[in-house]
């Protein structure tokens, strides 16, 4: 059996006053004189297993299985502890010699990294610990006697004078100096601090938290000499310490006392798994399974402890984690790097996420710039185009409308005529009546006023060849259609003296307005029907007559332009619409076809039909309704 002197030393101390020390030399000399009859019970067993069992030294001498042991009173109580336990292992397993090694937290976690050990019993909180770092596997569970069972075994008692009437509860704690076993104790502060932290209490709340160290009853030292107001110590120490007759369960109390069935010590916080005996990674299977049959077997030593089946440490690591310690002190750090390692699957799938976008967002720019690119310039091809074409069209608008004027030159000078000839007579009439003296203000004025109104004829007329002669770009404007229609065929009264009567057949409903460049309407019209009066040129003046059919279908509305005469020869109906096709000496062949372009532009259809009743042909043009004024 070997004892690790050097690890078994206590990581927190803080040095007592003079009078605490007394205090607690007294409770620390009946400990000893305690552990001292333990000690000597055990001696006395060791030696009857020497003497009366010489075959069992025999067989020690293969190696010995190690059984690494938290020891955290100090080595006599632990052997006490743990000594039947050695025995009757190597009872149990003949051939086989197990030694305790005794280590407080630190060492026995190197003990483990260094696996000097096979087998580790320590308390839950370490064991969780270890088993997260360095995977250590529990076997067995420390059956204690008056526990409630080995799941509910360990809790904290915050304890206090009982004379102290300011500290009932936890929550009393905030700016009292309280003392514990240390940082990594688990019943002597870790189980206690997940208390306080559940009803809203920090350490640093405490006016002072002084880590006393083993042994425990350092703590209730301090506690009655006052140089602490509250301490923190495993459930059932004042208790064990009352019945040693170190101190008097009547001078403490314990704060926010629970009731715990089948837990008869004072208790502040809830129950935690007993002790577990756990293997190292490298310890042998078989030999694993041996000891665990073994424990699982043990009778109760004379203290009543023996070995149950593992129970679940899971409440342990909800400690660790709740506190943010142990394995799970990674939580409580806030650096990058520690963010990193929490998250880090997240993160990687975050990064890789936002790497993809990335690289998906620059592909999409760029794409968007080079569709952008290519838009624009087709955009500016297609108005290059556009005004190309329209700039042509007004040509070919232009051409045709003086090829109109052109043809109906002749008339013109005649119809001209008229009126400048009315004017010559009326100024040569009050000439004569001038030098014969024969004139009266009454007939100046009557000739003068006849002269005005021959005079602006004249210049209506002219006024109405230069507008329809010029080159402009298309206007359009919303104007009723049948102003539109009846200055088109006013128009072509003027131009045409000896023009064909035209009959408006007027079916428009009332308002009939159209969205249209006026001027070109009354081309298309004006070519229509001049085309209509020289298909008839062959009949008889009184024959003459043109048929304008004005109404509405659907959203159009249509006019239809009808002739008497002698329609369109076989073949030559398809080619109507062709520029430059004409069955004229004199044609241009123009006329249709652009008529064709200006409808079109104006979002409607023309088309030729031969009259359903012979002769003659009629040319429709349709074009839409203006919606809002309609
Ligand atoms: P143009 O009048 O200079 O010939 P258009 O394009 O106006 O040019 O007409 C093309 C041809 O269509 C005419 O030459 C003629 O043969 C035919 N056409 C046009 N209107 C009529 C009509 N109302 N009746 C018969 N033929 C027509």
């Amino acid at each position: 059996m070997s004892i690790n002197w050097a690890n078994a030393r206590c990581t927190f101390h803080a040095g007592p006053s003079p009078s605490h020390r007394q205090r607690a030399s007294q409770i620390e000399r009946s400990a000893r004189i305690n552990s001292l009859r333990r000690i000597q019970r055990i001696v006395i067993g060791i030696l009857a297993v020497l003497v009366f069992v010489p075959a069992a030294r025999a067989q020690a001498e293969a190696a010995p299985v190690r059984i690494g042991v938290l020891a955290f009173l100090g080595w006599e109580a632990a052997f006490s502890d743990w000594g039947p336990l050695a025995q009757h292992l190597g009872s149990a397993l003949p051939g086989r010699r197990f030694a305790l090694a005794y280590y407080d937290a630190a060492g026995l976690r190197e003990a483990v990294r260094r696996e000097e050990v096979d087998f580790v019993i320590t308390n839950s909180g370490h064991y969780a610990a270890l088993e997260s770092e360095l995977g250590i596997s529990r076997i067995a569970t420390l059956d204690s006697p008056s526990v409630p069972s080995p799941a509910r075994a360990i809790g904290s008692a915050v304890i206090a004078r009982a004379d102290r009437d300011d500290l009932e509860v936890l929550a009393d704690l905030k700016g009292q100096r309280v003392a514990a076993v240390g940082e990594e104790a688990f019943g002597g502060f870790q189980v206690a601090w997940r208390e306080l932290r559940r009803q809203g209490i920090e350490p640093e709340d405490f006016a002072q938290l002084d880590f006393l160290g083993f042994p425990i009853s350092r703590i209730v030292t301090a506690i009655a000499d006052g140089e602490a107001d509250a301490g923190i110590v495993r459930a059932c120490l004042l208790e064990e310490l009352a019945r040693s007759g170190a101190v008097r369960l009547a001078d403490f109390k314990v704060l926010s006392p629970r009731r715990e069935p089948g837990f008869s010590c004072g208790l502040s916080t809830e129950l935690y798994p007993d002790w577990p005996i756990a293997t190292l990674r490298h310890t042998d299977l078989r030999l694993a399974k041996a000891v665990a049959a073994a424990l699982l077997a043990m009778p109760p030593t004379p203290k009543g402890y023996a070995w149950t089946a593992p129970v679940d440490y899971r409440p342990v690591h909800d400690l660790f984690r709740d506190l943010e310690i142990g394995p799970y002190s990674y939580l409580g750090e806030n650096t990058l790097q520690a963010l990193a390692r929490r998250h880090w699957p997240f993160l990687l799938f975050f990064f890789a996420a936002l790497g993809g976008w990335v690289i998906h967002a620059v592909r999409v720019e760029q794409q968007v710039h080079a569709r952008t690119a290519a838009l624009r310039a087709a955009l500016a091809e297609r108005d290059a185009a556009e005004a190309g074409m329209r700039a042509h069209q007004e040509q070919l608008d232009h051409l045709s409308r003086l090829s109109v004027l052109g043809e109906l030159s002749g008339t013109l000078a005649h119809e001209l005529n008229q009126p400048l000839a009315a004017i010559g007579n009326y100024a040569q009439s009050l000439l004569r009546r001038l030098e014969s003296g024969r004139y009266t203000p009454a007939i100046l004025a009557e000739a003068s006023e006849e002269i005005a109104v021959q005079a602006e004829r004249a210049g209506g007329i002219v006024r109405r060849i230069r507008a329809f002669a010029s080159k402009r770009a298309a206007v359009r404007e919303k104007r009723p259609l049948r102003e539109v229609v009846q200055e088109a065929t006013t128009l072509f009264g003027a131009m045409l003296p000896a023009a064909p009567r035209v009959e408006i057949d007027d079916r428009l409903p009332a308002g009939a307005v159209v969205d249209a460049d006026v001027l070109q309407m009354q081309q298309v019209l004006l070519n229509l029907l001049k085309n209509a009066a020289d298909a008839m040129q062959e009949l008889a003046p009184r024959e003459r007559a043109i048929g304008l059919v004005l109404d509405q279908v659907g959203p159009h509305y249509r006019i239809g332009v009808r002739d008497r005469g002698a329609g369109v020869p076989a073949g030559s109906a398809q080619h109507l619409f062709e520029p430059f096709f004409t069955t004229k000496p004199d044609g241009m062949g123009l006329g249709l076809s652009i008529c064709k372009t200006i409808v079109e532009a104006h979002g409607g259809r023309l088309w030729a039909e031969a009259n359903a009743a012979p002769p003659g042909m009629t040319f429709f043009f349709t074009l839409p309704a203006d919606a809002q004024l309609a």
